[in-house]
């Protein structure tokens, strides 16, 4: 069985990249969001073990220690990470991997598997990532507004990312999105490896056939 593709997909916090990601798995069969370790509250609506495994952080500290983490990052003062467990043996299955993680753990992710192929989400304009964010429902003022700062700075990385994709209307984005697993897919090396007993019969010098 071949090894799955890593896609690493990353955006400011509230350009829509949870949102798109689920509309894409959905779509798309072999493909699977791997779910974060985080120190952060839980929201309304999330639910532990499918938005993120929600600990403390003392238990993410120890798991630090014990070098758990394929890569983790401090976002907005909270702990966010990616435990190798949870990426790989989906990798290893043969399935594709989404990690939505910022560009502290993409940057970390690259230097460990180079292959990786990096998403950057960018919303149309400022003011409507400001109202998206409000209008999502789920953070305090405070914490919009500092999330509105810290966007800048992770947007400023976007020249880190092999695709960049504008999540102005919804259905665009997520068919470009579409398009870059499916283009993947499609990659020579890939197609070779998936499918080579077509290959050899195609090849083969059967006799008669000049
Ligand atoms: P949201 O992005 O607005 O939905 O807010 P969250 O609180 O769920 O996530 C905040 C940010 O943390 C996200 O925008 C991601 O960039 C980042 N993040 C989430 N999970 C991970 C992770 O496993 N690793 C890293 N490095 N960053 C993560
Ligand atoms: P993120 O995961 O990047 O923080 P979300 O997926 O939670 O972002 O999206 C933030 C808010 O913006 C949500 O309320 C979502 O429904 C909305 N949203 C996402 N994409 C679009 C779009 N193209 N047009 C308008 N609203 C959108
Ligand atoms: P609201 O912020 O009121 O939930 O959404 C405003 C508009 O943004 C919706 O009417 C819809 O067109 C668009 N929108 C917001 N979130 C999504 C989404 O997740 N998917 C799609 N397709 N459209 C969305």
């Amino acid at each position: 069985m071949s090894q799955g593709t890593l896609f690493i997909v990353s955006a400011p916090s509230g350009a829509g990249k949870t949102s798109l990601v689920r509309e894409l798995i959905e779509r798309l069969d072999g493909i699977q969001v791997s779910v974060s370790h985080t120190t952060r509250k839980m929201r309304d609506g999330e639910v532990d073990g499918v938005n993120y495994h929600f600990t403390d952080v003392a238990d993410f500290e120890a798991m630090i220690e014990r070098g758990d983490f394929f890569e983790y990052a401090n976002v907005f003062d909270n702990y966010y990470g990616t435990s190798r467990q949870a990426a790989q043996a989906l990798l290893a299955a043969g399935q594709d991997v989404i990690l939505e993680i910022d560009w502290q753990g993409a940057q970390q992710v690259r230097r460990q598997m180079p292959e990786a192929v990096s998403i950057f989400i960018l919303p149309p304009s400022r003011a409507e990532l400001e109202r998206r964010l409000s209008s999502r429902g789920t953070d305090e003022h405070a914490v919009i507004a500092r999330r509105m700062r810290d966007a800048i700075s992770e947007m400023s990385h976007f020249d880190e990312y092999d695709y960049l994709v504008i999540n102005d209307d919804f259905t665009t984005a997520l068919s470009e999105l579409e398009s870059l697993v499916i283009s993947r897919r499609l990659a020579q090396a890939t197609m070779r490896e998936r499918h080579a007993p077509l290959l050899e019969a195609l090849l083969s010098q059967a006799p008669g056939v000049e």
